[in-house]
């Protein structure tokens, strides 16, 4: 079934507001399991709103309109609607007394006259009350098809929308959608796309979709079933294929964990405690894994060691090292971690030291170059990247391929 939103509102044309209406309800009839092809806007305007309601009543099943339900002059909705669909306007005495209640309850102890506006409904339309304002939500159904006429004020419609309409989309389509994440650090999207296409050409149910994060792919195999238990049949067989083709890349399959969760999640199962030892991300690294609540069983100390004195006083990097190699190299990141566990006992550390720029490279140790070291049982791994964009970009990559290092070095040496 396709469903159709068309946002009504000057205001929304003009970018006064934002339209966090059709964000709700196009995830909502997403989750619903309908198709959705086109979202509209419209204006205050009676002969193009009116050309928008015809357009997608050809076009799709259910059409949900927002907006414009007021009782002031520009709010046109519903006489627009009744008339295009041809429902005569007829006074309805449950939403006259509504009203009435309404405004007995309020500080607007007169009802202007337009207020009545709003208890004239298209006769044989559904009303659904709204708890929170006084335009009553309306649904039309006609020629197989429904409208649904919802105001625009978030705060009225979106209990509206979960109380009355989910329900009864529901009962219209009764093939649901269910989806599950999987999370891939470490491989770019298009050797994932490369390693999955054959899996992508033949889709169709499920199918799969990627979103490229910051140094993470993510995909999301979504089905359309008659149950939930059909739909996570289909879905099964194809995120463990994709885990097979993927091995330890996959670092979650869980829609809201994060990398640095997984991370913590590792660190926590297997009891090891961390360090962290930084440079040119300053703090990054320590600030993204004391995001995580529970941390603190694992997490010992974050050092930021900026300059290299701080490097040689806090870490015990050498001296020589710093002079003969530099401090963006792979023996000072490698004595960078092995002097955050010596500095405070814990069993890892992961050490970055980078040029961010925009200043201070050279051709020989340009802007982006990044070194990673992981201690972890008498052994350091080092890793060299070349890390593209500006200084955001390449501090936010450092902390995800660090992130990735810590989790890999936990892998490889505890299974
Ligand atoms: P009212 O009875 O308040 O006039 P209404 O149903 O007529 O409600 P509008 O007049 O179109 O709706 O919009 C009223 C307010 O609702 C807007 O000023 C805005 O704050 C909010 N609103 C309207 N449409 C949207 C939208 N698409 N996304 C977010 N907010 C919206
Ligand atoms: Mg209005």
């Amino acid at each position: 079934m396709v469903c159709e939103l068309i946002s009504v509102g000057t205001e929304l044309l003009l970018g006064n507001i934002v339209n966090t209406n059709t964000q709700f309800l196009a995830e909502k009839c997403a989750l619903l399991g309908l198709s959705s092809y086109y979202q509209v806007t419209v204006g205050d305007n009676r002969e193009r709103l009116a050309e928008a309601i015809r357009t997608a009543l050809k076009r799709s099943d259910i059409v949900i309109l927002t907006g414009g339900l007021g009782p002031t002059e520009d709010d046109l909705t519903k006489e627009v609607c009744a008339e295009v669909m041809d429902f005569p306007l007829a006074e309805d005495a449950h939403t006259r007394e509504r009203l009435e209640e309404f405004f007995k309850n309020s500080i607007y102890k007169k009802i202007s006259e337009n207020n009545w506006k709003q208890a004239m409904i298209p006769d044989g339309a559904k009303v659904l009350d709204n708890h929170n304002g006084t335009a009553p939500g309306l649904i039309l159904e006609k020629y197989g098809k429904s409208a649904i006429l919802l105001p625009g004020p978030p705060n009225e419609l979106i209990p509206l929308f979960m109380e009355q309409v989910y329900p009864y989309l529901q009962k219209l389509q009764p093939e649901i959608i269910r989806s599950q994440m999987v999370k891939i650090c470490g491989v770019g999207e298009s050797q994932v796309e490369d390693k999955l296409l054959d899996l992508i050409d033949k889709q169709t149910n499920p199918t799969i979709a990627t979103y490229a994060k910051t140094g993470e792919v993510h995909l999301r195999v979504t089905a359309k079933a008659g149950s939930t238990e059909e739909a996570d049949k289909r879905i099964k067989p194809v995120v463990k294929e994709i885990k097979r083709r993927f091995g330890d890349f996959v670092y979650s399959t869980r829609e809201d964990e994060t990398l640095e969760m997984a991370v913590v999640r590792l660190l926590r199962k297997l009891e090891l405690t961390v360090t962290t030892a930084e440079s040119c991300t300053g703090g990054m690294l320590a600030a993204r894994l004391t995001n995580v609540p529970g941390v603190s069983e694992v997490f010992r100390e974050g050092f930021i060691t900026y300059a290299n004195k701080a490097k040689r006083k806090i870490l015990d990097v050498s001296k020589s090292t710093l002079k003969k190699y530099g401090a963006v190299s792979e023996q000072t990141a490698k004595e960078m971690a092995t002097g955050g566990v010596f500095a405070t006992d814990a069993d890892v550390c992961v050490a970055i030291t980078g040029l961010a720029g925009p200043g201070g490279g050279s051709e020989e140790k340009p802007v982006g170059l990044v070194y990673i070291a992981c201690y972890l049982k008498d052994e350091v791994k080092v890793e060299k990247y070349q890390f593209k964009g500006n200084r955001e970009k390449i501090r936010e990559q450092s902390v995800v391929k660090a992130l990735d290092l810590l989790r890999r070095s936990i892998l490889d040496n505890y299974r």
